[in-house]
């Protein structure tokens, strides 16, 4: 079979593509489904502060375990999210339970963890984004200082005048604004000057061989002077090792976050985790 594609160009539509098509659009489906019926899961990874030598936050990894595919990646499913209005419904869902869980846990515990939400630029981009984040934290009991939201460039060069204002509106209200995955994108430290975040996250491939390889770790060293000079925060993700992580603690980043440490868990087994670093 040949498929034009609306160019002069065409491809071949093979039974693999059609699979990949069916497979979204029964995921789709089911996905609704799903949050729906209280499926999705949150999970937590815990980001160790280098200067109190402690755990002191997480990010909130959501977690979705398929009736019959099982363990289906969230970047899959976020992207099939996105690709219809479900995106709204599912961050909305993701942004409130992660902040009452973590609220009532700092509660039952008198702990003060802050909570970083993965934000969907779709999300960020949509009208009453603002007013839904002031209702969760007012709902919820959560201090505005407490929650981080991460956000990425993806798809937001386009918007960026609107994204700013509401970035400026949240962060006024004292919310931290992470840029994620720094270090993947292309145009990445225009972003840095552009938008008022507080944050950086260094992207895991960033760091990957900093502890074998010497240009990768001068290039990390700059990038990580460029964002402190400018005042941000630096968090490093996707440490897995102790020689990064020993080559990290000497310079001036602030969070790690990584398997070293741990990988995201299950409410269940958060406790456990951070009687490792109390
Ligand atoms: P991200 O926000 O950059 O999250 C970090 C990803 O790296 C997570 O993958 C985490 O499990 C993984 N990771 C953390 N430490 C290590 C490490 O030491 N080694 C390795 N190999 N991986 C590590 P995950 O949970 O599969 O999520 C992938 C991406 O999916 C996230 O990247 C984020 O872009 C998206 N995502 C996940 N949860 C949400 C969500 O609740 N909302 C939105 N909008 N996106 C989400
Ligand atoms: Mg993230
Ligand atoms: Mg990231
Ligand atoms: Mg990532």
């Amino acid at each position: 079979q040949v498929k034009m594609n609306g160019k002069n160009n065409f491809m071949v539509f093979n039974p693999s593509m059609n699979e990949i098509i069916q497979r979204k659009a029964s995921l789709q489906q089911d996905l609704k489904q799903a949050l729906k019926n209280k499926q999705l899961e949150i999970y937590y990874q815990p980001k160790f502060d280098l200067a109190s030598n402690r755990y002191d936050g997480f990010e909130a990894l959501v977690r979705w375990n398929h009736d019959e595919r099982g363990f289906i990646p969230p970047l899959e499913f976020i992207r099939i999210a996105e690709e219809s209005n479900l995106i709204i419904e599912l961050g909305d869902w993701i942004l409130e339970e992660s902040c009452r869980f973590i609220s009532n846990y700092n509660l039952s515990h008198q702990s003060s963890y802050s909570i970083a939400v993965n934000i969907s630029t779709f999300q960020l981009l949509n009208d009453d984004f603002e007013e839904k984040v002031t209702n969760v934290l007012e709902e919820t009991g959560l201090d505005p200082c407490l929650l981080e939201l991460e956000i990425t460039e993806t798809m937001l060069m386009n918007s960026m005048s609107i994204a700013y204002e509401k970035l400026k509106f949240l962060r006024e209200k004292n919310i931290s604004i992470a840029l994620d995955d720094f270090g993947t994108g292309y145009s990445s430290l225009t972003y840095l000057k552009s938008l008022p975040i507080t944050t950086v996250k260094l992207d895991k491939s960033f760091i990957d061989d900093i502890a074998t390889d010497k240009l990768s770790l001068k290039i990390v060293e700059n990038v990580i002077q460029i964002a402190k000079n400018i005042g941000l925060k630096i968090v490093v993700e996707g440490v897995e090792t102790i020689d990064q992580l020993e080559i990290l603690k000497d310079l001036p980043c602030n969070k790690i976050q990584g398997y070293y440490f741990s990988k995201p868990v299950s409410k269940l087994n958060l406790t456990e985790v951070l009687s490792e670093y109390p």
